[in-house]
């Protein structure tokens, strides 16, 4: 569950980016955030996946309370949150595979465990049979279905997605949004 309760965000500039928001999102609900740029969708999703702190108020994400997350606490905080971008924030010197499978590598996995699970995610996207190439050899859509299969290899329980149709057209912005449909109907929370 994502609850927000009365929270507010401002900057050091003196922006206030995020003004008395409250809404609840159950576990398992697909959410559109839609608004302006500069409304403060970015600075909202920042909030959910403790990039940032509300200035005040309450911030409540899968049970956790944001503004109480120690800094050894965010990172396995984070491992429940997946995110995508609009920009993909691929590594472009790794292989599909190797983007997938390092948040594994960073915690240490076992190589076959690696191995087993980015294969999975590769199947679910449609996209094992490009496991070697570099994101510069795939499409817009495709390097977003990578960064999709990346955000989900912890399992987490919500997948954050910052305007990850952005940059495709409209029949890839579709299979995007079909993808995310998808990893929805498994149980995961998509905003
Ligand atoms: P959106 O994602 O809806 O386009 P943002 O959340 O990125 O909007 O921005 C909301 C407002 O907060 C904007 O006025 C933006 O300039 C400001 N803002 C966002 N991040 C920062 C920051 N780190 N420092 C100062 N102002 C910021």
């Amino acid at each position: 569950m994502i609850r927000f309760h009365h929270a507010y965000k401002s900057f050091a500039s003196g922006t206030q980016a995020l003004c008395d928001v409250s809404f609840e999102i159950a576990k398992g609900g697909f959410v559109f955030l839609t608004g302006p740029s500069g409304a403060g969708k970015t600075t909202l999703f920042k909030l959910i996946a403790a990039f940032d702190r509300p200035t005040s108020g309450f911030v409540e994400v899968a049970g956790s309370t944001v503004a109480d997350l120690s800094a050894r606490e965010v990172p396995y905080f984070r491992r429940r949150i997946g995110v995508v971008y609009q920009d993909f924030r691929l590594l472009k010197d790794r292989s599909v595979f190797e983007n997938v499978a390092l948040p594994l590598v960073v915690r240490g996995d076992s190589p076959a465990s690696i191995h087993r699970r980015v294969n999975e995610l590769l199947e679910q996207v449609s996209l094992l049979y490009k496991s070697d190439r570099l994101p510069t050899q795939l499409s817009g859509g495709e390097q977003q279905r990578v960064a999709i299969a990346r955000a989900l290899v912890h399992h987490p329980g919500i997948l954050i997605a910052d305007e990850p149709t952005g940059n495709l057209d409209g029949q890839l912005s579709k299979e995007i949004v079909s993808l995310l449909e998808k990893v929805n109907a498994q149980g995961t929370t998509v905003f």
